[in-house]
């Protein structure tokens, strides 16, 4: 899986680093996400396609390897 951040687009709304603290972070002065990992463990998947849910600026784009977006 790899992760990418379409930053322009976020509103600083923080449901990745709910859903998925391990690989998403917000910065401190201005909420921001901050991508911690762009390649995540497979246990942390679900997780990250849940983020990308519930980002409500489809932010988060999330490509499985090999295989279409
Ligand atoms: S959920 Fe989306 S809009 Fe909210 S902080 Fe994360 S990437 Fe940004």
């Amino acid at each position: 899986m790899q992760v990418e951040i379409d930053e322009p687009r976020c509103v600083a709304a923080g449901h990745c680093v709910v859903a998925a603290p391990e690989v998403f972070d917000q910065r401190d002065d201005d909420g921001v996400v901050v991508l911690l990992d762009a390649n995540p463990p497979d246990d942390e998947h679900e997780h990250v396609r849940e983020a990308a849910l519930l980002c409500p600026a489809a932010a988060i784009i999330v490509r499985d390897r090999g295989g279409a977006p």
